[in-house]
């Protein structure tokens, strides 16, 4: 198979390691958009998948290759779905995983563990061109609940407070192979793959 080389739409550094995991087998050559100098789009979109469309359209615009776009976040029962969009920013600044971890702690001290549901959503857009009127879409959610207090220390964003449905770990205890293999991220990108393969078929 050729490879074909695709611009990521991300500059999340705890992102960007798990795609490079991801997507070592896929025949795909992807190249980190801060690599060309393309910097953020901004995220006006109201839903994940309006803002993966906005990053992916934004990278394949300044490249002119291919885009590959995640837009991700925590969505809490308890508190509507919030932090949902605003899940990098949720404490104010952005990227401030401690504080919005915190905060998150916050807003549910004294809930019970019975209404402390919550699951992450990846959504992922791949465009051909900025152009592409028919990107491909792949979306996946992975559920748990929101632990008292933060636990382990690996990965990135809200690893420590969660707890996937079935395990004992929280997701900053897991190693990164079993993240990314039960992750809203890697089901995502496993659904995209298959969409891929069919669509080369
Ligand atoms: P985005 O860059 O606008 O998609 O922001 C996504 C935000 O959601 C991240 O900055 C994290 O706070 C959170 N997030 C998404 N996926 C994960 C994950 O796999 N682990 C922990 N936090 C995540």
């Amino acid at each position: 198979m050729n490879q074909q080389r695709i611009v990521l739409a991300s500059s999340n550094p705890g992102k960007l390691k798990e795609f490079g995991a991801l997507l070592a087998d896929s025949g795909l050559e992807v190249i980190p958009q801060a690599s060309l100098g393309i910097d953020d789009a901004e995220e006006t979109g109201l839903t994940f998948v309006e803002n993966a469309l906005l990053k992916a359209r934004h990278a394949a615009q300044a490249s002119g290759l291919p885009a590959l776009a995640d837009d991700s976040g925590l969505c809490v029962d308890h508190l509507h779905g919030a932090p949902g969009l605003y899940s990098a920013r949720y404490s104010g600044g952005h990227g401030d995983a401690a504080a919005n971890n915190a905060k998150l702690l916050r807003e549910l001290d004294g809930v019970p563990t019975a209404q402390r549901g919550a699951f992450f959503i990846c959504v992922l857009v791949l465009l051909q061109h900025a152009n592409d009127p028919a990107p491909l879409i792949a979306e996946a959610r992975w559920h748990g609940r929101i632990l008292a207090e933060g636990r382990g220390s690996g990965g990135f964003g809200y690893n420590p407070v969660f707890l996937p449905e079935g395990y004992a770990q929280s997701v900053a205890e897991m190693d990164d192979a079993l993240k990314n293999k039960l992750s809203h991220r890697g089901q995502a990108l496993a659904l995209l793959h298959a969409r891929l393969r069919e669509l080369r078929a």
